[in-house]
């Protein structure tokens, strides 16, 4: 047969490749996007949606049990952990479907298979029916990534899960041990630990959620351990001792080696890109640590070749992924977009509570040699914070003293991941303080505390 041929055919159908197929659509492109296994990539199927509405879940679990606070009763509550998966099962189909009807409404061909690269704007698909040969003169790499996997902690399903794995478990864990405190270690901590697992928390680095800004880590810290979860940092686990129904991991703390058994264990330590058996070797494509190295505007270096999304490395971020995919459809259709701006995308937990932040923790401000100012204000100065009943946490924001330049801002608390936008908006619009304490905000609500975080960081804050 002979080869189908496009302007931009994209191998992926994640947030990354799906929306730079829309977009590349959009622009008057012929686009066809391959997709081995499911339309929306992890992150409608695996990742962060159906992680979304689990925790939905635990919340409303966790506010049910306050439910006397709030002046009302219920009994007897409870949970039935099938009912909760099938539930998380059930958004991520819609919106899996979503993406399907997007392509069509766009014209976007659809071809369901396992692509290669075999030459230049080049690409066989190895479908159900028999090989497939396409061309185009781009071709954008948005195949994404997976769990990592350490020697001796591989996941089986069993006692050991992947994040797809803790996805449909297999039970509800009693004794839960999560290795690895990123975003995706703690969103599995906090819902099992919500829903009564006893859960046990080990990071090798100094802190939990190590790339967040030291006070908020270590005032999560303290919100999980209240909550009763333990947190072992500067900790690692060595070894693990695989037995009928119980796991014992042999855990590396203060050079002391410590023993402990678990019902099931999450490994959560980090994701490497798919970046197998795509000709990537053939054509010259540089790799570096299992992600394809690109420049700015995702070029690979390869004429006419992108990657995008987290096969492209960090931030392995949903919206960083999409983001990327319409510069890259726009670049292909002639248009000169800005590239993406690490430092302005957002990083989310939807734990209890929530974490979000953008742009520079304070140390990394203070390492850059500026003189800085930091703002903070506390939940509990907050109107709707205490109406909420949800009197715990804080927004932080670190500016350049000379400038005014917002350098990062960092949130911990109900519904922060929500708020961080506003600060997103303003570090793209190049704002100042001087901006943000001229911004009316509406009263009572949580964003007023955006405010009052620029007005103390001028030591003017009104409600602390
Ligand atoms: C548990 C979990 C929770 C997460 N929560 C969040 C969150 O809350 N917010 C957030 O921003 N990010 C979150 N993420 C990360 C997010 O899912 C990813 O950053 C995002 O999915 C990356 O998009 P992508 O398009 O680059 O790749 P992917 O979503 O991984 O999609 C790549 C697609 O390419 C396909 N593919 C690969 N190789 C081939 C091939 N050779 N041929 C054909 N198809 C191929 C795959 O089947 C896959 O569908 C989470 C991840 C996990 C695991």
């Amino acid at each position: 047969m002979s080869a189908q041929s496009f302007d931009m055919v994209v191998i992926g159908a994640g947030p990354g490749g799906y929306v730079a197929a829309i977009r590349g659509a959009q622009l008057g492109l012929k686009v066809a996007v391959v997709e081995r296994e499911h339309m929306g990539g992890i992150c409608l199927n695996w990742g962060c949606i159906p992680t979304k509405a689990l925790l939905r879940s635990a919340e409303v679990f966790h506010l049910m049990n306050r439910a006397a606070e709030f002046g009302l009763s219920v009994s007897g509550t409870g949970f039935d952990i099938d009912a909760v998966v099938k539930r998380s099962r059930g958004v991520a189909k819609q919106l899996n479907a979503g993406v399907g009807h997007l392509m069509k409404k766009n014209k976007v061909t659809v071809v369901m298979g396992e692509a290669r690269l075999t030459g230049p704007g080049k690409v066989s698909v190895k479908t159900a029916k028999g090989s497939q040969e396409l061309t185009a003169a781009n071709v954008v790499l948005a195949t994404g990534a997976r769990a990592r996997e350490l020697p001796g902690l591989e996941a089986d399903g069993d006692l050991v899960w992947t994040y797809k794995h803790a996805l449909t478990p297999p039970r509800m864990p009693k004794k839960l041990l999560v290795i690895g405190s990123g975003a995706i270690g703690i969103e599995f901590a906090s819902f099992f630990n919500t829903l009564g697992a006893d859960t046990t928390v080990v990071e090798v680095m100094d802190r939990i959620l190590p790339v967040e800004d030291a006070e908020i880590s270590a005032m999560a810290k303290k919100q999980f351990e209240k909550q009763g979860m333990t947190i072992r940092e500067k900790a690692m686990v060595k070894q693990l001792d695989r037995g009928k129904g119980t796991v014992t991991a042999h855990i590396e703390q203060g050079g002391k080696v410590t023993t402990s058994t678990f019902d099931a264990v999450i490994s959560a330590v980090g994701i490497v890109g798919n970046v197998e058996g795509l000709g990537l070797e053939e054509l010259g494509v540089k790799v570096d640590r299992t992600h394809v190295v690109t420049d700015a505007h995702c070029r690979t270096g390869v004429a006419g070749l992108y990657a995008i999304g987290d096969v492209a490395g960090a931030p392995w971020l949903a919206h960083k992924a999409s983001h990327e995919g319409v510069m890259v459809a726009e670049l292909i259709a002639g248009q000169s977009p800005h590239p993406v701006r690490p430092d302005s995308i957002a990083g989310c937990t939807y734990c209890h509570p929530q974490v979000a932040s953008v742009g520079l923790t304070e140390a990394k401000a203070r390492d850059t040699g500026r003189d800085i100012r930091v703002g903070r204000f506390p939940f509990v100065g907050n109107g709707k914070a205490i109406a909420l009943g949800e009197a715990e946490g804080m927004v932080k924001t670190v500016f350049d003293a000379a400038t005014g330049e917002l350098l990062g801002a960092h949130m911990i608390g109900a519904e922060v991941t929500e708020l961080i936008q506003g600060y997103v908006v303003g570090r793209q619009l190049e704002t100042t303080e001087e901006d943000l304490m001229h911004t009316v905000f509406p009263h009572p609500t949580l964003s007023e505390m955006m405010h009052e975080s620029v007005l103390d960081a001028w030591d003017r804050a009104i409600h602390f």
